[in-house]
């Protein structure tokens, strides 16, 4: 398995940073305009991340577009490119492929880099200007900070991550209350979530979403994991709670359906490979999953 490091010392060092990028070992992978990987045409090694090397292609940058440093993967110098920046040659010999479909088929250390260039790559764009004065912005630390250039200014731009929560609220015993969103598909269920609100805590908003979606009132709420969700830039943030097996009173204009659902419906579905549950690798169905085999 790859180590990964993120090069947090080494990237203020904006030498550093440029002797990277005309290393033996710089590498580089091309986002499109929504942030979707170029891939080699027709490949079928979706499952890698797909890094180019400056050796075999110079000519395929046509601006001097500095990019974005990733990091260092077990001695390999990853930066990310815009394809804007990239020549006709490059773009010949490529094609996107879709980011969801890319990220579930990496391995968790590509995936992660894969994630944080899309991050980054999503969230440049919307740093070009200082947002203080209206003056352009400079990248610093190889492109995880900006900084206005006006003298008089000088605001520092950090990426934007979004912090949502995400809950499998159980009776304690042997049910669970899902919900169908407005963005899931007829006939599927899933965990209620929500971005948190300024001032709140994490607690506070899992309490919240919950009550909103789905007029529970949960207590007991237990830490699961959480995902990084760069659609654009969220954080899901996983947990368990429990509610007293009330009827719900729905959030209309958030979700569609809702009801209780008992474990052995849910280990039917689950088994039968049903399209009610949510997407393998989804923080949603690591929840079931962990409730179904506790
Ligand atoms: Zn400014």
């Amino acid at each position: 398995m790859f180590v990964f490091d993120r090069l947090d010392k080494e990237r203020r060092d904006n030498g550093w940073v440029s002797t990277a990028r005309r290393s033996r070992n710089f590498r580089y992978m091309v986002l499109d305009s929504e942030s979707h990987p170029l891939y080699v045409r027709d490949t079928d090694r979706i499952t890698e991340l797909p890094l180019f090397s400056a050796n075999v292609s110079p000519s395929h940058f046509k601006t001097n577009s500095q990019g974005v440093l990733l990091g260092d993967r077990d001695g390999e110098l990853i930066f990310c490119f815009d394809s804007e920046a990239m020549g006709p040659e490059f773009m010949s010999m490529t094609e996107p492929v879709d980011s969801r479909l890319v990220a579930q088929n990496l391995s968790p250390v590509d995936s992660s880099i894969f994630l944080m260039a899309r991050a980054l790559n999503l969230w440049s764009v919307t740093v070009k200007f200082c947002g203080r004065c209206g003056s352009t912005t400079e990248q610093l630390a190889g492109g995880v900070s900006y900084r206005c250039e006006s003298e008089n200014c000088r605001t520092k731009y950090y990426p934007k991550i979004d912090p949502a929560v995400i809950m499998l609220v159980t009776d304690g015993d042997d049910q669970v209350a899902l919900g169908r969103g407005r963005r899931h598909p007829e006939g599927m269920f899933s965990c209620f979530a929500g971005f948190l609100e300024p001032g709140e805590s994490i607690e506070d908003a899992v309490i919240r979403e919950v009550k909103e979606e789905s007029g529970l009132n949960v207590d007991e709420l237990q830490y699961f994991a959480s995902q990084a969700w760069p659609y654009p830039s969220a954080i899901m943030i996983g947990f368990v709670a429990q509610a007293r097996k009330t009827e719900l009173i729905l959030d209309s204009d958030e979700i569609l359906e809702g009801r209780w659902f008992s474990r052995s419906e849910l280990e039917a579905a689950n088994k039968s490979g049903s399209q009610m549950l949510p997407r393998q690798g989804s923080l949603a169905r690591q929840l079931l999953n962990f409730w179904l085999n506790s």
